[in-house]
């Protein structure tokens, strides 16, 4: 099953989603005398994924090219060979090789893991009747998306396990599309894990507000089947023993994703919640870089390394991770950027706020325009802007140059907030 490395060997990228496309696409920008293939085990073109918990799902006559990143032929003319529906079953590192699950064998000179993340699933003792189940489903790929789509209907009860982006896009989507949706978050608040209370608080209150039914603190128990096979009813339970039955007609699981690591863990490559990499993309291995939601990375201005779950992350990564295999010095220095649309609401939030001292409020949430700021000593960590683009560019620049700011500047709406960025406050 060997096959000999020479130097004519493509430079191989496995997972063609966000990171695996751009990535493919820069090393040729930057090296077109090597040849790249991008191995995906989607059975479609690469695809944006941002659309299928928005737009995308709510328009029955929605297209899967509508989807893709680019046409076919844009990868034939950068010279990228993409090959959809192989999977990768193993790399072997010591003779620089991938094998895939069809048995074919294939050498590589550098290879770049671009491998992404999957859906977690619930578990539990009802696990296999649940997974049997037609109406219940996770929505990380455009097949799950077209499973879903024929259930997403006027009148279906919907319920949504799991309050993240994917649960409340899901749950603003499902409104205005008629249906009629109940959100489980298991956390005593919705957006827990990357929103602070008041933030949470706001889009609970737009949600009930907008007919969704929301419960928070409150773990699924188990479910009920009809004698078909579907779940026709979900049982749920709070801390304080409350119970409940929600009859339900379309379940959907959104609880999370757990990386990609297999391939790398079984090649031997450090592994801790995510490929482990440096600023520059570099595994352990100096023939192999990891980029996207695969990923554990340094984050600047942070201790350790996370995870970053967003687009903008993989195609920074992606575009570093090219420059790292072409010889290249390109860090990941850019701090992280979110956004999501719900309703009439465009949130978009700039850096990590963990680890903040000091929150600030600019605008009134009333109006549903605001940003709310994360302090650190006396500089900017983080922003979260509803409906403020401007302030969102703006918040962007000071926390990226770390600049020391008054949070009394921050909340006072008749200062420019363009001022912090020309007479910086001496830090
Ligand atoms: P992925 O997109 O997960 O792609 C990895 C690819 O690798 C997959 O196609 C996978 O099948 C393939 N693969 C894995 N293992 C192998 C193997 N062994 N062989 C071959 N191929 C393999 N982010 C935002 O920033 N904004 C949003 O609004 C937003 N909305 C989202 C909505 C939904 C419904 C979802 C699911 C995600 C959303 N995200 C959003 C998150 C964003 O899509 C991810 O952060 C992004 O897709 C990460 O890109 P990636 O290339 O690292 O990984
Ligand atoms: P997520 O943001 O991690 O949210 C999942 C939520 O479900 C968490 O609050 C989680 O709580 C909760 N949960 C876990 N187990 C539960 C259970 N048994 N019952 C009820 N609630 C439970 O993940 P997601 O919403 O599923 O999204 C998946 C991925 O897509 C993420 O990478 C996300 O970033 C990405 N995405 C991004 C966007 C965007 O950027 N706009 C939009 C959609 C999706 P714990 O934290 O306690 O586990």
């Amino acid at each position: 099953m060997r096959a000999s490395t020479t130097a004519a060997a493509p430079r191989i990228v496995i997972g063609a989603s966000h990171a695996g496309v751009e990535l493919a696409l820069r090393l040729r920008q930057l090296d077109p005398d090597v040849p790249v293939l991008l191995l995906g085990d989607e059975p479609v073109l690469p695809y944006q994924r941002p659309p299928l918990s928005k737009s995308w799902l709510g328009d029955p006559a929605a297209t899967p090219e509508a989807l893709f990143m680019r046409p076919a032929e844009t990868y034939a003319q950068a010279g990228v060979t993409v090959r959809s529906g192989a999977r990768v079953a193993r790399i072997e590192r010591d003779a620089r090789q991938v094998v895939l699950s069809t048995g074919e064998v294939l050498p590589y000179s550098q290879l770049a893991l671009a491998t992404g993340a999957r859906a977690r699933r619930l578990g539990g003792p009802q696990a296999e009747a649940m997974e049997r189940a037609p109406n219940l489903h996770c929505l990380r790929t455009l097949a799950d998306a077209e499973r879903l789509r024929p259930q997403f209907v006027a009148g279906a009860r919907l319920t949504i396990v799991g309050g993240g982006y994917i649960g409340l896009e899901l749950a603003a989507l499902a409104v205005q599309c008629g249906l009629r949706p109940t959100v489980i978050e298991a956390q005593p608040r919705v957006l827990a894990r990357v929103a602070p209370p008041a933030l949470s608080a706001f889009y609970e209150s737009v949600h009930r507000d907008a007919g969704v039914k929301l419960l928070t603190g409150v773990q699924v128990d188990s479910f009920g089947f009809s004698a078909d096979g579907r779940i026709d009813a979900v049982f749920w339970r709070d801390a304080a023993g409350h119970e409940g039955r929600l009859p339900t007609d379309v379940v959907v699981i959104g609880v999370g994703v757990l990386p990609e690591i297999e391939l790398a863990l079984a090649a031997g490559l450090v592994c801790d919640d995510g490929i482990v990499v440096d600023a520059c993309c570099r595994t352990a291995d100096p023939f192999i870089v990891a980029a996207g939601d695969c990923t554990s990375r340094p984050v600047p201005g942070h201790e350790g390394r996370m995870r970053i779950e967003s687009v903008p992350n993989a195609l920074e990564q992606a575009r570093t991770a090219a420059a790292t295999l072409c010889g290249q010095h390109q860090p990941c220095l850019g701090v992280p950027w979110f956004w999501s649309n719900q309703y009439d609401l465009k949130l978009q939030m700039v850096g990590i706020s963990r680890g903040h001292d000091t929150v600030v409020v600019r605008g009134d949430m009333q109006s549903r325009a605001f940003t709310v700021f994360y302090l650190r000593q006396g500089r900017l960590l983080a922003a979260d802007a509803v409906n403020r683009p401007a302030e969102f560019m703006l918040a962007r620049k000071l926390v990226t140059d770390e600049t020391p700011v008054d949070p009394d500047l921050l909340t006072d709406t008749a200062f420019d907030l363009k001022g912090l960025t020309m007479n910086r406050i001496p830090g």
